[in-house]
């Protein structure tokens, strides 16, 4: 099947698939506000319309939440899932928009022309280029290049509560040989990249307690311990002067880089500098004998998001407290388990705890980190399409943050998750004025095009 025609038909059709993408983002489907649940129904709905049009039989599954839009249609090829969400993060404050956010259109820029309003860039737009790109296929060819499962989900962006039972469920109907997600973006807003490691996440959340209750340095200062001396000096142990984490077996289950893909993030050039510079630091704070990306991307960390105790108010106040306490996150890799590192962290708290002192601990959930088989040759054939389509060579990159969803599709459907997306920095995802750049449309529409070919058996 040729893929030129596909080419031609996307590039003829924009400005009706613009009016569609315009469409669909007219729909206030904010997932986290129970007052716009209908129109989460209504995106849901528009969704499943719209893909029946091109002969997938999809249907809107209620969940105790949003529900879920899945459809199925055959192909010659491998079994390709999509994901993608409908609903969309609030909109306040609302006065920092310059126009309704619900009545998006396009905008001249310096940058470019771009579709302005809540969801173009997440995840409305990202979803709709692949939408677009079966679109153009079947109107060409009347088939699509490989037999596709479309899962959409409305509640992404209020934590995806219906999602995980939804999936083991479903487990079956959703079994599929690659997950593909539209949901990301380019690298430095302008290499096409597909994410192939997600750090981890393990938060801990803990008190100390000394005295029995808040005491009077001039009655007890000396001879009292001070629960805010003992808790800074543990967590000032949890690094040392090179930037590496002190916690016994923490880096157990840290996996290294291989050749090829560290020369490619060599290649990708990453300008630190910058990168520090626009948030007023100067230099990398991670494992000295590490580069900045791989501190960001490959390196699991350790880091103090709060910490207090005492008192804290105007004017001064001489107490030794009865209690402090601390929030403490690590980003984990590789094959890190989480539930080890935290009994580790526990060990080494509790060890370093003066004699009576006690700790209460506010346990939060952790996940492991996530690698895709890039091995897996639809990852190399991918890459070669984005490639093909932008001009410039596409990167296998990593993300410092966690997409849960890519997690669950290993771990619950066994499937590896590629994830190609075309947001830029300067989206304003969950901001007011979102945009989403109508090059990043239209050649993410295109991209998916060739990718669906590379995938098919016909290529
Ligand atoms: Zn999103």
């Amino acid at each position: 099947m040729s893929l030129d025609d596909v080419l031609a038909r996307i590039d003829a059709d924009m400005p009706a698939a613009t009016d569609r993408l315009l469409d669909l983002l007219r729909i206030r489907s904010i997932s986290t506000d129970p007052a716009f649940k209908d129109d989460c129904d209504k995106a849901a709905d528009w969704l499943v319309e719209d893909l029946q049009s091109l002969g997938i039989k999809t249907e809107k599954r209620v969940t105790p939440g949003h529900p879920m839009v899945v459809g199925h249609i055959d192909g010659p090829g491998p079994h390709l899932l999509f994901y993608g969400h409908y609903d969309v993060q609030p909109v306040d404050p609302l006065d920092l928009w310059d126009r309704d956010p619900f009545d998006p259109a396009i905008e001249d820029t310096a940058k470019g022309r771009v579709i302005r309003g809540r969801g173009a860039s997440d995840d409305k737009g990202q979803l709709m280029t692949f939408i677009e790109a079966c679109r153009a296929w079947k109107s060409v060819h009347g088939a699509l290049p490989c037999k596709l499962t479309f899962f959409l989900e409305g509640e992404e962006e209020s934590g995806s509560p219906s999602l995980v039972p939804f999936m083991e469920e479903n487990r079956d109907e959703l079994k599929s040989d690659i997950a593909l997600i539209c949901d990301t973006g380019m690298f430095e807003s302008k290499v096409p990249a597909i994410t192939t490691m997600l750090r981890g996440l393990l938060g801990e959340d803990f008190t100390i307690t000394g005295p029995t209750r808040d005491l009077h340095s001039g009655m007890y200062g000396g001879i009292g311990m001070n629960p805010i001396r003992v808790l800074s000096k543990i967590l000032a142990g949890l690094h040392d002067e090179t930037g590496h984490i002190t916690l016994p077996g923490f880096y157990d289950g840290v996996t290294e880089l291989s050749d090829e893909m560290r020369a490619q993030w060599q290649g990708l050039n990453f300008d630190h500098s910058a990168f520090l510079e626009d948030v007023g630091l100067k230099a990398p704070a991670g494992e000295q004998d590490r580069t900045p990306l791989e501190q960001i991307w490959s390196r699991p960390t350790c880091d103090v998001n709060g910490i207090w105790g005492g008192y804290t108010g105007d004017g001064f106040k001489t107490v030794l407290p009865s209690q402090a306490s601390a929030k403490v996150s690590f980003r984990l890799v590789g094959d890190q388990d989480p539930e080890a590192i935290r009994a580790n962290f526990r060990t080494y708290l509790e060890a370093n705890l003066p004699e009576g002192f006690t700790v209460d601990y506010r346990t939060d959930k952790a996940s492991g980190a996530s690698r895709m088989s890039v091995e897996d040759p639809a990852f190399e054939k991918a890459r070669v399409a984005l490639s093909d389509e932008w001009g410039i060579p596409a990167a296998y990159v990593g993300c410092g943050g966690s997409i849960p969803i890519a997690g669950y599709f290993k771990e619950i459907i066994g499937t590896d998750a590629m994830l190609v997306g075309f947001g830029k920095d300067d989206d304003q995802i969950h901001s007011p004025n979102e945009k989403y750049d109508l090059e990043s449309f239209h050649k993410g529409t295109r991209s998916w095009a060739r990718i669906l070919h590379a995938l098919s058996p016909s290529s």
